[in-house]
This record gives C-alpha cells, sequence and structure tokens, in this order.
C-alpha cells in the first residue's frame, strides 16, 4: 500500500546484482511479409513502438498461438484483422505493484492497457494457493511475490486483512518465529514465487535483523526485494533511516528498496546503481495515497487537530474524516485516502528515467483509489501528451521493458513481455496517443480510461474498440520456476 504520512505514492522495488546478458534478437524490425500465411489475429497499419528495438514505424503484426509470429512491412492475412491506422501498438503494460487481484480489479487494469498485474509489495503466504485459486478465471496476467507481511501475519496470529493490524505490526518476533518467517518465505520462493515482498512501514515491530534476514532469504533464490520502507522518525527532508536500512540490507545481500526525499534519494539510487548494485523504483502520478486505516502508521493519531483528519478521505462513503469517524473507522477497518506528496516531487519521480511505472492499485465493490484505474493513461496523456515531460518511448519503456527486465532473471517468462518482437507473447496494448487520457477520479474511481482502443493478453482480445470484452479469461500466470525439492540450493 502506498506510504501515508508523508509521500504516500512511492515505492522503491529493488533486485539482485547480476547484470543481464541483453542477446536481444532483432527479428521485431524484420520485414518479413507472407501474404500467403493466415495469421490468428493481425493488427494492420498501426505504429509499432517497441522500447527495446526503438522500432518506431507502421508495422503489420501477426498473432498466432498467443505469441507475435511475425512483424512485417507488407500486409497479412488474418482470421480476426485489428484496424490500427492511426493508433501506437505497444508492449502490455506490466504493474509491478497491484494489491486488488479479482475479476473487477483485472477489469478495470485492462481498461488502462495493463495485461499483467502483480502483488509484488504485500505478496502472499501461500503461493500455490494463490496461483491455483485464479488458473483459467483471469482476464489478465497475475503474480505474486513471497510476502513477508503476509507470512508474519500468518505466523502471528494476525487479525487485520490486507495488512496487519495486531501482533505482526506490533511485537518483536521470537527467534523461532523469525525462523519459521523465513522457511516459509523461502517455500513460497520453491514453489515460484515472483520475488520477496516487504513493507517494514507496516511490520513496524520487525527488528532490523529480521529485514536482513528476510533479504538474505532473497539473495539465496536471486529474488528481488520490493519494499515499502519504513518511516522511522519524523518524517522531514533529510531523514533517511527507512531507506538506509533497505540499502544497508541490499548492500550485504545484494538486493533492496524506498523512502520520502525524492530527489535526493533518486540521487542515492543512481549512485547504488553506479557501484553496481542492482537498485530500482516505481512510482505513480498521484499526489494522494491510499492505505488500510487500522496500519501501524495511525497509531498514536488520536489526539491530532481537525484538519488532520480532515486530510483523510474514507472512500467508501466520499467523507473527509472528524475524530470521530476516524476513530470508528478504526476500529471498523478498510481502505483511506491520505496526503501523499506535492505535485511537484510527484512530477520528479514520474518523469525520472529511473523510476517504472506502477499503481499500488486497488479496488473493492467499485470504492478505492483512481490510480486502479487510471495511472497509465494519466502519464501517457498528461506527462507525455500534454505537458512533453516525458517522451512517448520513454514512457512506454518505463510500463513495459523496465518492469519485464526486473523479473526476467528469476522468472525468464519475461523476456517474452514487455516487448514486440517476434516470438514474445502476444500482449498489446493499442491507444490513441492523441486522445489517451484517465477519467477515474477520487470520488469516481472506477470510470475507464479514455484512448485505449485495443488490449490483448496472449493474443486473445480484452479489450476491444475501447469496449471490455466479457466471458474471455487469456490471463495466465506470471510465475517463477517451480524448484524440484530435492534439487534446491
Ligand atoms: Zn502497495
Amino acid at each position: 500500500m502506498s506510504r501515508s504520512r508523508v509521500r504516500g505514492w512511492w515505492k522503491w522495488a529493488a533486485v539482485v546484482v547480476v547484470l543481464l546478458a541483453a542477446t536481444v534478437s532483432m527479428t521485431a524490425g524484420s520485414d518479413a511479409s507472407n501474404g500467403t500465411e493466415t495469421y490468428d489475429v493481425v493488427i494492420a497499419d498501426g505504429r509499432v513502438m517497441d522500447p527495446e528495438s526503438s522500432l518506431d514505424a507502421v508495422r503489420n503484426v501477426g498473432i498466432r498461438r498467443g505469441k507475435i509470429a511475425v512483424i512485417s512491412t507488407g500486409p497479412l492475412a488474418g482470421r480476426q484483422t485489428i484496424e490500427a491506422r492511426g493508433l501506437v501498438v505497444a508492449p502490455g503494460f506490466i504493474d509491478l505493484h497491484q494489491h486488488g487481484q479479482d475479476a473487477e480489479n483485472y477489469a478495470v487494469r485492462a481498461g488502462d492497457g495493463v495485461t499483467t498485474v502483480l502483488e509484488l509489495e504485500v505478496g502472499v503466504a501461500d503461493v500455490d494457493r494463490w496461483y491455483g485459486e485464479r488458473e483459467g478465471k483471469a482476464l489478465i496476467n497475475y503474480g505474486a511475490s513471497a510476502g513477508h507481511i503476509a507470512v508474519r501475519m500468518a505466523v502471528m496470529h494476525d487479525p487485520g486483512g490486507l495488512l496487519p493490524s495486531g501482533d505482526a505490526a506490533h511485537r518483536v518476533a521470537t527467534t523461532a518465529e523469525r525462523e519459521e518467517i523465513s522457511g516459509l518465505l523461502e517455500k513460497g520462493l520453491k514453489r515460484g514465487a515472483l520475488s520477496v515482498g516487504l513493507g517494514p512501514a507496516y511490520t513496524e515491530a520487525a527488528t532490523n535483523q529480521e529485514i536482513l534476514e528476510v533479504f538474505h532469504v532473497a539473495a539465496k533464490y536471486h529474488a528481488s526485494c520490493h519494499v515499502h520502507i519504513r518511516v522511522s522518525g519524523p518524517p522531514i527532508e533529510g531523514n533517511f533511516s527507512g531507506f538506509e536500512e533497505v540499502i544497508a540490507a541490499a548492500a550485504i545481500t545484494v538486493q533492496s528498496t524506498g523512502g520520502p526525499n525524492v530527489a535526493q534519494e533518486l540521487h542515492m539510487i543512481a549512485d547504488a546503481r553506479s557501484r553496481g548494485m542492482d537498485v530500482t523504483t516505481e512510482s505513480y502520478p498521484y499526489t494522494m495515497g491510499m492505505t488500510s486505516i487500522q496500519a501501524a502508521m495511525f497509531d498514536h493519531k488520536e489526539e491530532e487537530p481537525a484538519a488532520y483528519y480532515a486530510s483523510l478521505l474514507w472512500p467508501a462513503t466520499g467523507e473527509h474524516l472528524t475524530k470521530e469517524s476516524f476513530l470508528q473507522y478504526r476500529k471498523q477497518g478498510g481502505m483511506v485516502i491520505v496526503p501523499g506528496n506535492t505535485p511537484e516531487n510527484v512530477h520528479v519521480a514520474v518523469v525520472s528515467p529511473l523510476t517504472m511505472i506502477a499503481s499500488d492499485g486497488f479496488l473493492a465493490k467499485g470504492h478505492g483509489h483512481p490510480r486502479t484505474a487510471g495511472t497509465y493513461a494519466l502519464v501517457l496523456g498528461r506527462y507525455v501528451r500534454e505537458e512533453k515531460a516525458l517522451d512517448l518511448m520513454t514512457a512506454l519503456k518505463k510500463m513495459t521493458l523496465m518492469p519485464a527486465q526486473r523479473l526476467e532473471k528469476r522468472a525468464p517468462m519475461f523476456k517474452d513481455k514487455g516487448r514486440i518482437r517476434v516470438g514474445a507473447d502476444a500482449d498489446i496494448t493499442v491507444f490513441d496517443a492523441n486522445r489517451i487520457i484517465d477519467k477515474a477520479t477520487y470520488e469516481k474511481p472506477l470510470q475507464y480510461s479514455e484512448g485505449i482502443q485495443f488490449v490483448l493478453v496472449n493474443g486473445v482480445l480484452v479489450v476491444k474498440d475501447g469496449q471490455l470484452v466479457d466471458g474471455v479469461f487469456p490471463g495466465r500466470a506470471a510465475r517463477a520456476p517451480v524448484l524440484n525439492e530435492k534439487l534446491t540450493p
């Protein structure tokens, strides 16, 4: 969930050291056309943009059995043809940070051009069960991390929902509990979890030692750590202690995370990268955040000025809180929208070449934060078209290739995502760059983005002519290889 109090929107993911040998096939630029073959789907005459090969030209794309089979200057025959003249044909967007993982959320995400949504921060405790529950039932591709938050809640019998509200938030773990936590995380990684999720901001009582142990488990499996950093001490400029915790853990285990002080922390990440540490980060384009009102960060908030409570928005009813309603909802539980960051800081993060775009999305029964439905169209509409603060190819790279590269060492299936390339998965988003814009608001978070015309997941249309397609479930598990117990490290 987004960090509240200070810079709620801002998140960092991080990862393993070894740089990937980028043996990039150049077939994406090839002109091999074959008028005699019939493809399952042809996307005709679109402006094909591939951030890996830098291809940016009008092409025809032929899809067969869920894969991109050809990219051609010549015409192609297809059983189904999508007329994409005047539209951008891009890799489907990959969201590394999405908590809503059900049909409602998948539909909204498809409407924003997203083809793969991953719960990598909070993560899950039972990896097999989580993947099993979605098999054959998902509109878009899905995946999860082994989550320290979720596992700590299971081990310490926490009564909270998505986030802890009892012992998992407030109590130091015993040695036996720490061993059980590490064991369950290791089991999740063996079962193909994509990475390890952590949120010391939500598990405040977890010691530096416990967090370091989690990083050690991740390092053993070459898994990245996706961290919501701790808010330690006053949230003032120049206080990096939560950020330093993960940088230190990353330096020791070779992984890592994020925090406030946006510009300064981006410099620290750039410095760490220049010394060979594989630290990356993500951001979303909103000044408000959203999180659980039962989270530890709202402890000791019973005597704040009225303006503090009024700054909190309860999305289920649209009301701004008072002291009384704050205390009532604290008991009841639920999501609350909180002040996040200044527009200036959001701008710095969104346009930085270091950040991937991710949503931190979560809707429940139509209520939630507009970032769930609007993140990608907002970046492409406002930052790229209106403000010209980002060029289109760079923006697409931050939404497609960079997240795929973040995960592909541990989960090689991501080498075929985030690219328009022959042999890549046919996860494709076709949009009108002149029209794309978000429509979701804090008041009406369910409104679909405009200008997303066609979305394909594994070669199957899930958005057609700007409308969601009903009754199709082409989404597949995005998962790391499941290890044979006997061969585990
Ligand atoms: Zn989150």
